[in-house]
C-alpha cells in the first residue's frame, strides 16, 4: 500500500475521527465535537471569549483523560454555544484531590464518553474546554497552542515538556 501524502499542517485541515463530520471553523470561531458526533460545541478562537490555552500534567488529568497530560482551553460562558447534545452530557463532581480545594465539575458525552469541559466552582462563569475535541487540527498547532505548561513536577519521565512554552510548578491560576 502507498504511504498517504503527508497532511499540510499550515492551512485549515478536519481529519476523519469519529463519526461526526460536521466540524467546521471560521476566522474567529470553531466547533469542538464529541467522538460519536453527539454533543457539538462552538467557541470564539479569540478574545474576549477565548481566555487563554494550558497544559496540565496533575494526577486528576491523567486519570481524566486516560493519558499522559490534558491540553485545555478557557472559555467565557456567555460566549459558549451548545450547538447540539446538551442533553446527553454528564456532570460529574468531586473535590478530594484539587489542590485549591474547588470542586471540579466534568461534562462527558454520556455516549462516547469524551470529556468536553470542566468548570471549577472557583472559577464560575468560564468553561474548560479540550484541545483535542476542536475539529480543525490546524487550530492545535496555531491559536489553541499552549502558552503555559503547569504542574510540571507531576509530569511523567518520558516526556519533556512543550516547546517554549512557560513551565510551572503546580497551579498557574
Ligand atoms: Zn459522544
Ligand atoms: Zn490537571
Amino acid at each position: 500500500m502507498p504511504a498517504a501524502a503527508p497532511t499540510d499542517k499550515s492551512k485549515p485541515y478536519i481529519p476523519l475521527s469519529g463519526s461526526a463530520s460536521d466540524g467546521w471553523s471560521s476566522d474567529e470561531e470553531a466547533t469542538a465535537t464529541c467522538f460519536c458526533g453527539a454533543v457539538q460545541l462552538k467557541f470564539p478562537t479569540e478574545g474576549p471569549g477565548f481566555a487563554g490555552s494550558f497544559i496540565c500534567n496533575c494526577a486528576d488529568c491523567r486519570k481524566i483523560t486516560a493519558s499522559m497530560f490534558a491540553s485545555n482551553f478557557t472559555i467565557v460562558d456567555t460566549h459558549l454555544t451548545h450547538l447540539r447534545g446538551r442533553e446527553n452530557l454528564t456532570a460529574f463532581s468531586q473535590w478530594k484531590t484539587i489542590a485549591t480545594g474547588n470542586t471540579m465539575t466534568n461534562y462527558f458525552c454520556s455516549t462516547c464518553g469524551t470529556l468536553m469541559y470542566r468548570v471549577s466552582s472557583g472559577f464560575p462563569g468560564a468553561s474548560i474546554l479540550r484541545i483535542g475535541t476542536v475539529d480543525d487540527f490546524h487550530l492545535h498547532e496555531t491559536k489553541l497552542k499552549s502558552t503555559v505548561e503547569q504542574f510540571v513536577e507531576k509530569r511523567v519521565g518520558w516526556l519533556h515538556g512543550t516547546e517554549g512554552v512557560k513551565q510551572i510548578e503546580g497551579s498557574s491560576m
